[in-house]
């Protein structure tokens, strides 16, 4: 259970900007002697389907059955909230992933139960903004979907956060990172830390 640390979850579409302007907030930081522990929560959920040897690599954990998969990511997000005793913990991930079988959520409440996030970031931009930078993006396969799609996708992320924000308490930070507009975005993520690592002092 968290005691004195403090779950960030930060979610956003694929392609808006979450890597971007997570790195540089807790670049920010580390600056000022905030420290923040970054956690991704695919990757965790790896690591521990990996050490039961239900997989080797990564692209085998889509294929585990359902049940399997949802018992992964219930002892992820216990394994998370472990790390969160103490300070802020960042925990990249998605609000919904979009399957080919509807939205899937990426905090249900058994996730939700465990990880007993603080407070629910939310990465916006334009739909259009987001099209093109999937489009430009050469690092990574992207699916290139109509605008309107991930136009609903972003909305349907605010209703799910919300929904989220209602069973857990956490609050919910709208962060717009529009074009050229990274270090704007970072500012204000790095403002919630700021926030957030005040209060910590204020209860130790
Ligand atoms: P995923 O969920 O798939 O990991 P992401 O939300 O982490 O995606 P990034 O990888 O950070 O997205 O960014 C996607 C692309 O958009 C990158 O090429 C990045 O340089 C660019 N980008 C991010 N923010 C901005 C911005 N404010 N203005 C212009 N381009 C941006
Ligand atoms: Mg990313």
């Amino acid at each position: 259970m968290i005691e004195d640390g403090v779950v960030v979850v930060v979610t956003g579409v694929p392609g808006v900007g979450k890597t971007t302007v997570i790195d540089a907030a807790v670049k920010a930081a580390k600056s000022e002697g905030i420290n923040v522990t970054l956690m991704n929560y695919g990757t965790v959920m790896f690591e521990i389907a990996k050490a039961r040897g239900l997989v080797e690599n990564r692209d085998q954990m889509r294929k585990l059955p359902s049940s399997v998969q949802r018992e992964v990511q219930r002892l992820a997000a216990k394994r998370i909230a472990e790390a969160a005793r103490e300070g802020i913990v960042l925990v990249d991930t998605h609000m919904l992933i979009n399957t080919p079988e509807g939205f899937l959520p990426g905090i249900p409440v058994w996730v939700a139960e465990n990880l007993r996030p603080s407070v629910l970031v939310l990465v916006e931009a334009d739909p259009e903004e987001i099209r093109n930078r999937r489009r430009k993006d050469e690092t990574r396969e992207r699916d290139l979907q109509p605008v309107e799609e991930i136009r609903l996708h972003q909305e349907m992320c605010r209703a799910v956060a919300a929904a989220c924000a209602t069973l857990t308490g956490a609050t919910i930070a709208v962060i717009p990172n529009h074009d050229g507009k990274a270090h704007e975005a970072a500012e204000m993520v790095f403002n919630l830390f700021k926030a957030i690592a005040a209060k910590l002092k204020e209860v130790s």
